[in-house]
């Protein structure tokens, strides 16, 4: 018979809860799956747990947690309805950089995640879920900059807690946070018109009348504040 979505997600996350698949089962006090709405458009992807995610089995609940809460707000978007994970599900002790051979165990557990989630944009939080979509590029080269790959939009952030230690990025990921909605918003009608049939799809439109069109927008010509935003910002050249 076929499970329900969320089946799916308690069958992977007893998986996660339960994994061994490398020496950080043996030092974690709890593994952190992730949390957020099965049907979430937007996936944030962060590093992996630290010391109060490992005392919580939840992610970003620690400082950088509180940050990446008031991003999100800046965005006009809810910690609830985002979803929320790592790429790796266990803590490294003392919060050291997580090891390739542990990146690998946890490869299949993320990419479970993304296929389950489906988001119409993932976010990647730091180098590392960065280095996943963003091989061998650096993030003070890329911050902010959405990419298309195969019909799902990516964009690369710093990781919260980086400006926790530099104050001067706390301005810099706020401005990157800020452009998610008009991110969300072509990526939502990209998705549209990829579930149309041939003959319902829209001809292609330049992007400008598309973003004017969406109901992100009301459906109604694009409002004073937000256009200029998302040219500003130069996101879909
Ligand atoms: N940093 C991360 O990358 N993930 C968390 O869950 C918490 C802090």
């Amino acid at each position: 018979m076929m499970s329900t979505i969320e089946e799916r997600a308690e069958e992977l996350y007893g998986r996660i809860r339960a994994c061994q698949l490398c020496p950080l089962a043996g030092t974690r006090t709890n593994a952190v799956p992730g949390e957020g709405p099965l049907d979430a458009e937007l996936m944030l992807i962060g590093e992996a747990p630290g010391m109060n995610e490992d005392k919580q089995g939840r992610p970003f609940v620690g400082a950088a947690g509180q940050f990446l809460s008031e991003l999100l707000a800046a965005a006009g978007l809810r910690r609830e309805d985002v979803y929320i994970c790592n790429v790796l599900k266990c803590r490294p002790p003392g919060n050291r950089d997580p090891l390739p051979s542990e990146i690998d165990a946890c490869r299949d557990y993320l990419d479970e995640q993304i296929d389950l989630i489906d988001p119409l944009v993932i976010v990647t939080l730091g180098r590392y879920s960065m280095a996943k979509f963003f091989p061998r590029q650096t993030i003070s080269r890329i911050h902010g900059q959405p990419k298309e790959i195969a019909g799902a939009w990516y964009v690369p952030m710093y990781h919260p807690a980086a400006a926790l230690h530099q104050g001067n990025l706390r301005e810099v990921m706020l401005n990157d946070f800020r452009k998610l909605p008009a991110i969300l918003d072509r990526a939502r009608v990209a998705r549209r018109g990829a579930v149309l049939q041939p003959e319902q799809a829209p001809r292609p439109e330049p992007a400008s009348l598309l973003r004017e069109q969406s109901p992100a927008y009301g459906g109604l010509p694009r409002t004073e504040e937000a256009a200029p935003a998302a040219e500003q910002a130069r996101l879909f050249d």
